[in-house]
Formats: structure tokens, C-alpha cells, sequence
């Protein structure tokens, strides 16, 4: 099974996708986290990101394109896998395209949790507090909420015109939208869901 799962920043992505993870037994692959850990190691790459990303803004497409490919290439993904803040607008939508025709993946499900912009900045807010994210200040995710609005949005459309995309409610409880996202899922695909 191979899913995109798309939202703005703060919609719960993360939680959601480890949950799918752990319910699907599929790799979870976060652009964020691979970029979080380049610049935690301080590689050339991590240190061209780091201010991009502090500053709320998307890295390059080049750059977020060979990570991606890179981490596609480990057997945990075999059996599929949960893409989290990728593709991030369409030229990534595009490139993803190629990219898992050339490996004979194609996606199987879009799904997009909808959350309001004022929970978007409670809930990042109360993140900030916990996890001292540099780009979670309410500042910074204003900007990423507005690139998320001009960039990200559109990718919803990519995928609704190819028969992909469902939205799911993103606001309640953690099990309640997790159990909201395994029934479209199930509508997408069927049994699969199920394995
Ligand atoms: P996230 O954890 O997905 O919210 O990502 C944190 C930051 O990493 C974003 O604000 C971007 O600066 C960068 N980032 C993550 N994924 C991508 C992507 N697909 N394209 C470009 N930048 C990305």
C-alpha cells in the first residue's frame, strides 16, 4: 500500500502517519524528519536547509528529490510506504509521478487531513513548548501556512483529478481521526486496508 498523506503544518501528519505505520506495517517516510536529521548531522546538505527551513520556507526540489529517492531505495518500503510532507507543490507532485513509474510503485491513495488555521497555530504553538522546533514559533508558521496556501494546496487538485484524493476531518480526538483515515482508506482500496 502506497499513500500520500498531505495537510498543512501542524494537521497531524506525523501522528497519524506513525499510526498508519504501525496499523499497515508500511515504512513512514517524512521529507521533514530527513531533513531534520541532515541538519542534526551536520552534512553540507542539512547545512544548506537549515536556514530554508528556519525560515519557513520549502528546500529545494532537488535536494528533497535525492533524499526521498534515497530512503526509497531501503527494503523497509517494499511492501509500501506512508509519504508525509511530500510532494509539497507540484512540481514534487510531478516528480514523485516519474519517479515511482520508474519504479513501479504507483500511489494507491492521496488522503488530506483539513485543519483549521486557528488549531493549526494552537496546536504548533503548544508543539514549540514541548519540542522547541526553531520553525513552529507562531511567526514562522504563519509563513509556512501562507507557502502551504500558495504551493501545497494545489497538489490537492493533482491528485483529486486523478481519482486519488480523499479528505478526511482533522479535527478530534487522535483515534477518531486515525479510525477516519483507515475507513477511506478501505473505500480507496478495498481489502487492502486490511492486510
Ligand atoms: P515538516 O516536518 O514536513 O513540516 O517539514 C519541515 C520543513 O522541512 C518545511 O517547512 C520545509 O522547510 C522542509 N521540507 C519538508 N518537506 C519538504 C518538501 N517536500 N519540500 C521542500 N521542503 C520540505
Amino acid at each position: 500500500m502506497r499513500i500520500v498523506l498531505l495537510g498543512a503544518p501542524g494537521s497531524g501528519k506525523g501522528t497519524q502517519a506513525a499510526r498508519l505505520k504501525a496499523e499497515l506495517g508500511i515504512a513512514h517516510i517524512s521529507t521533514g524528519d530527513l531533513l531534520r536529521a541532515a541538519v542534526k548531522a551536520g552534512t553540507p546538505l542539512g547545512l544548506k536547509a537549515r536556514s530554508v527551513m528556519d525560515a519557513g520556507q520549502l528546500v529545494s526540489d532537488d535536494i528533497v528529490l535525492g533524499l526521498l529517492e534515497e530512503r526509497l531505495a531501503q527494503p523497509d518500503t517494499r511492501d509500501g510506504f506512508i509519504l508525509d510532507g511530500y510532494p509539497r507543490n507540484l512540481a514534487q507532485a510531478n516528480a514523485l509521478d516519474g519517479l515511482l513509474a520508474r519504479l513501479g510503485q504507483p500511489l494507491d491513495a492521496v488522503l488530506k487531513l483539513n485543519v483549521p488555521d486557528a488549531d493549526i497555530l494552537r496546536r504548533t504553538e503548544l508543539r514549540f513548548k514541548a519540542e522547541g522546533r526553531a520553525d513552529d514559533n507562531p511567526d514562522t508558521v504563519r509563513k509556512r501556512l501562507e507557502v502551504y496556501a500558495a504551493q501545497t494546496a494545489p497538489v490537492a487538485d493533482f491528485y483529486s483529478q486523478r481519482g486519488l484524493l480523499t479528505e478526511i476531518d482533522g479535527v478530534g480526538p487522535i483515534e477518531t481521526i486515525a479510525a477516519r483515515l483507515l475507513g477511506a482508506l478501505r473505500a480507496q482500496t478495498g481489502a487492502a486496508a486490511e492486510r
